[in-house]
């Protein structure tokens, strides 16, 4: 479904907000964890080496656990700025994957990743 309603003004306004975003979290990630060579998305939570005593080894445990689920939390945020901008790319842009409607420019603007309209994510939500 391509979508062609959009201000071309409006979505390079969205796609600087989008790479705006997309660097933050590459910034946030790659402070704890290394990128995967392979997949520009995914990242690899770093254990850190604090020493061998017990003490120490559960400390590493405990602040890895922690990393890692920030390091998914944003993970998935960064998938869903790249997503939006294939999105963007492919002139899909703005559409909801859901009931293939245009998604409120309003919703956009607060949140450029979505790529559900309010209806919809209000009855997925309610699920
Ligand atoms: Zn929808």
């Amino acid at each position: 479904m391509k979508n062609t309603n959009f201000d071309p003004k409006f979505i390079q306004k969205i796609k600087t907000i989008l790479l705006e975003e997309k660097q933050r979290l590459e910034k946030e990630l790659s402070q704890f964890a290394k990128k995967n060579p392979r997949n520009s998305a995914d990242f690899d939570t770093n254990f850190s080496d604090l020493g061998d005593e017990d003490e120490e080894n559960a400390k590493e445990v405990a602040s890895y656990g922690d990393n890692l689920a920030l390091e998914q939390s944003l993970e998935r945020s960064l998938r869903d700025v790249n997503d939006a901008l294939k999105r963007i790319e492919d002139g899909s842009y703005g559409v909801c994957k859901y009931c293939g409607k245009a998604i409120d420019p309003k919703r956009l603007e607060a949140r450029p990743a979505s790529s559900a309209c309010v209806k919809c994510k209000e009855n997925l939500t309610r699920r």
